[in-house]
């Protein structure tokens, strides 16, 4: 499972840094992904919080496998 961001709709709220530290860090405007590999035991806080997210983007990409 990845998570990526779409920076064109990110507003850079920080929601998903307090969320998910380690995986997201938020700039001046915007957020990114920095690891984008969620662990299985984050998986859920993860899909929740791309329902949280107030700009809508977020992604989760499931593994191939
Ligand atoms: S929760 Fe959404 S809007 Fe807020 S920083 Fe993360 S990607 Fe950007």
């Amino acid at each position: 499972m990845r998570l990526s961001i779409d920076i064109s709709r990110c507003i850079g709220c920080g929601l998903c840094e307090e969320t998910l530290p380690g995986v997201v860090v938020t700039g001046m405007l915007t957020a990114r992904v920095v690891n984008p590999e969620i662990p299985a035991y984050l998986a859920e806080t993860a899909r929740e919080l791309v329902e949280y997210c107030p700009a809508e983007a977020l992604s989760i990409e499931k593994d191939a496998t």
